[in-house]
């Protein structure tokens, strides 16, 4: 039996300040639904406060990359086991920013995701192709290989991330990828889980990101392998996030 609980996540990337943060935290918290699962993943110097503004709330506390190491002379990097003592429960790997600008590829996504995992996170995964890769039919393949990689490095422990499709062209640009589209890519990638991991892959959660709104975001989350959202800049907004996690429920 399939027990997807929906989980909406808010993805603030390099916005706030600890003033605006305390607002718009208090003013989720004020607002937000019971039924759906809710997280926010705060730019790294903020989490500490974020933390301490959610603690006893509902609202779980995220981080938007990890280290894929786990201590060490790595100048600038986070581990996941500082992200898990600060508060955290989820960690974002692989988004498509951080895959774009710094370069990251399927290998260290995955081991990131297995940082995470190894220190208690759960690492939300980003998966998702280019408009060049969707218009030259590559869709399939392109989100195929970087789950493979992900699959590849965590063997059965593949079940305990959360997997995000969030389609490059549909970040940030105020396109988003039809319901149909979404669906289509989910299916895809949840039978690939399927391959890996039997039935129980019917238990991974699939969130869709990439320009949702309150005006489109029930109509996704209602198709049957959506199971929630990534969300980047309706996060921002109290009034929009609470209406998007109304919509999970
Ligand atoms: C994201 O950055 O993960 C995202 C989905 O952004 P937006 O909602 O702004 O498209």
């Amino acid at each position: 039996m399939t027990t997807r609980r929906t989980l909406v996540v808010g993805n603030w990337k390099m916005h706030g300040s600890r003033a605006r943060n305390a607002e718009l935290l208090a003013a989720i918290l004020a607002a937000a639904p019971g039924a759906a699962e809710l997280a926010v993943c705060a730019p790294f110097p903020y989490l500490a406060d974020a933390a301490a503004a959610l603690s006893g709330s509902a609202l779980a506390l995220g981080a938007q990359d990890c280290s894929a190491h786990a201590e060490g002379a790595y100048t600038g990097e986070v581990s996941a086991a500082m992200l898990a003592e600060i508060g955290c429960r989820y960690v974002i790997v692989g988004h498509s920013e951080r895959r774009a600008q710094h370069g990251e590829s399927d290998g260290l996504v995955a081991q990131k995701a297995q940082a995470a995992l190894a220190h208690g996170l759960t690492p939300i995964v980003c998966v998702g192709e280019t408009l060049l890769q969707r218009e030259h039919g590559q869709t399939g393949a392109v989100v195929g290989r970087q789950l493979a990689a992900v699959i590849g490095q965590l063997g059965e422990r593949i079940g305990a991330i959360v997997l995000a499709y969030e389609p490059v062209w549909a970040i940030g640009t105020g396109r988003t990828a039809s319901p149909q589209q979404a669906q289509e890519v989910h299916a895809l990638l949840r039978a690939q889980l399927q391959a890996a991991m039997g039935t129980a892959a019917a238990q991974v959660r699939i969130l869709y990101g990439g320009s949702v709104k309150p005006d489109n975001a029930a109509t996704l989350f209602a198709q049957p392998d959506i199971d929630g959202g990534l969300i980047g800049g309706a996060s921002l907004k109290a009034a929009d996030f609470v209406a998007i996690a109304r919509a999970a429920t």
